[in-house]
C-alpha cells in the first residue's frame, strides 16, 4: 500500500509495562518499584530483603511511570492503529492483578472526561481521523462487538435489551473449516470415481456444501452471531461502551465483581474499498481487558470462585503460551487451549500486531503479584 510506512518498532510483539500510582490517601514512602530506566528497564525491590539480592531488573519495549498520563500512554500506541487501516490485525491486551490499571488504561476512569479517556476511546478517534484523511481513496466501514469471556463461556454485550437469545455463543476458527472442506473434497472425489455409491456422493455433497458455507459467512467473523453494530464517530462508540457496561452488570452473579473475573472483548471490524482498483482491505482491531491475574489461594477458594479461578488461570496462560510460541515461531500454536485464544485467533500470528500493556501496583502487599505479572510479561515478550 503506498501510505503504509514502515512500521516503526521491531517485531510483531511488543510489551508495554505500565505503573500506577499510588491511590489518594495511601502512603506511598514504600513501592516496590525502585526505579525505571530509560531503556524500558524497571527495577523491582523485594521488601522482604535486603542488599544486591534484593532487586531485580525486567526490560520491556516501553515502561511508564505512575506519573504517565493516558495520552502519552496512547501516544506509543497511534502506530498500531494505523496499521489496521492499512490491513493488519491488531491485539492489544491488558494484563494484571485486580486494581492494577488495566480498566483504567483501557476505559479510562470516567467517559465524561477526555482528558483521561482510556485506549479504547483514543482507538477509535484515531480510526475515525485518520479514515477520513483518506476519503479520496478509501472508503472505510467501522463496525463493532463487544463480548465477554466468563467461565470459558462466549456472551454477547451489545444486546439491546440485556437477554441473550444464544449464550452461550459459539465460536467459529476459519483454519478448521478450511481444513475440514479440504478432507470432504479429497473424500467426495475419491468416493467419486470408485464408490458410485449415490448414498456416498450425496453425503459428502451435503458436508462439503456446508463447509463451504460456513467460511463464507459474512466478514468470517470469529463469533459471528454477536451482534456486530455499525459505527460512523466516536459517540456512537461511546453509546455502545454505555450498553455494554449496562449488560455486564446484567450478568453479574451475587457479590463478585464480574469484570475482575472475565475477559471483556471489544472488536472493531475494518472493511475499507479502494476507490480506484475497487479492491476490498479488511483489518481488525481487539481491544482486550483480561480478567485479574491474581492467583487464588486454593485452599480458600471454593464452588463458583474456585471455578472461575481456574478458568481464569487456564485461560491467561494459554495465552501466554500462544503469544509465546509466535515470539519463538514454533510450527504449532495451541489456540485450541481456551476460548479466549480461539476469539483472537486470526488476531494473533502470521501479519498481525500485538501489544501488551502490563500493569503493576507499587504497593508492598502486592510485591508476589507484581513479581509473577512481570515474568508473565517477560516470557511473551
Ligand atoms: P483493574 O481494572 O486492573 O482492576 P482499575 O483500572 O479499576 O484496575 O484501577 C484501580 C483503581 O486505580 C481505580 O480507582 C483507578 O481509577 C485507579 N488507577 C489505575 N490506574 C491509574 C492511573 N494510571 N492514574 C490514576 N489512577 C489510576
Ligand atoms: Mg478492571
Amino acid at each position: 500500500l503506498l501510505y503504509n510506512k514502515v512500521q516503526d518498532l521491531k517485531g510483531t510483539i511488543r510489551v508495554f509495562c505500565r505503573v500506577r500510582p499510588f491511590l489518594p490517601g495511601q502512603v506511598d514512602a514504600h513501592s516496590t518499584v525502585d526505579y525505571i530506566g530509560e531503556n524500558g528497564n524497571i527495577m523491582i525491590v523485594n521488601p522482604h530483603k535486603h542488599g544486591k539480592d534484593a532487586r531485580k531488573v525486567f526490560t520491556f519495549n516501553k515502561v511508564f511511570g505512575a506519573n504517565v498520563t493516558q495520552q502519552q500512554v496512547f501516544a506509543d500506541t497511534e502506530p498500531l492503529i494505523r496499521s489496521v487501516l492499512d490491513g493488519y490485525n491488531v491485539c492489544i491486551f491488558a494484563y494484571g492483578q485486580t486494581g492494577s490499571g488495566k480498566t483504567y488504561t483501557m476505559n479510562g476512569p470516567d467517559l465524561t472526561t477526555e482528558e483521561t479517556w482510556g485506549v479504547n476511546y483514543r482507538a477509535l478517534n484515531d480510526l475515525f481521523e485518520i479514515s477520513n484523511s483518506r476519503l479520496d481513496f478509501i472508503r472505510y466501514e467501522v463496525s463493532v462487538q463487544m463480548i465477554e469471556i466468563y467461565n470459558e463461556q462466549v456472551r454477547d454485550l451489545l444486546v439491546s435489551d440485556g437477554t441473550n437469545r444464544r449464550y452461550p455463543l459459539p465460536i467459529v476458527t476459519r483454519n478448521t473449516s478450511i481444513s475440514h472442506t479440504f478432507t470432504f473434497f479429497i473424500l467426495f472425489n475419491f468416493h467419486w470415481s470408485i464408490s458410485k455409491s449415490d448414498v456416498v456422493r450425496h453425503f459428502c455433497l451435503t458436508i462439503c456444501t456446508l463447509d463451504i458455507w460456513s467460511i463464507s459467512q459474512p466478514n468470517g467473523l470469529n463469533v459471528p452471531d454477536a451482534s456486530l453494530v455499525p459505527v460512523k464517530c466516536t459517540q456512537d462508540v461511546l453509546d455502545l461502551m454505555l450498553i455494554g457496561q449496562k449488560n455486564r452488570a446484567v450478568g453479574a452473579t451475587a457479590l463478585n465483581e464480574r469484570s475482575s473475573r472475565s475477559h471483556s472483548v471489544l472488536a472493531v471490524h475494518v472493511h475499507g474499498k479502494e476507490l480506484v482498483s475497487g479492491s476490498i482491505l479488511r483489518g481488525c482491531l481487539h481491544l482486550v481487558d483480561l480478567a485479574g491475574s491474581e492467583r487464588v489461594d486454593k485452599s480458600e477458594a471454593v464452588g463458583e470462585r474456585l471455578k472461575e479461578a481456574q478458568h481464569i488461570n487456564r485461560s491467561l496462560s494459554a495465552l501466554g503460551d500462544v503469544i509465546s510460541s509466535l515470539a519463538q515461531k514454533n510450527k504449532h500454536i495451541p489456540y485450541r487451549n481456551s476460548k479466549l485464544t480461539q476469539v483472537l485467533q486470526d488476531s494473533l500470528g502470521g501479519q498481525a500486531k500485538t501489544l501488551m500493556f502490563v500493569h503493576i501496583n507499587p504497593e508492598v502487599s502486592s510485591f508476589g503479584e507484581t513479581i509473577s505479572t512481570l515474568k508473565f510479561a517477560e516470557r511473551v515478550g
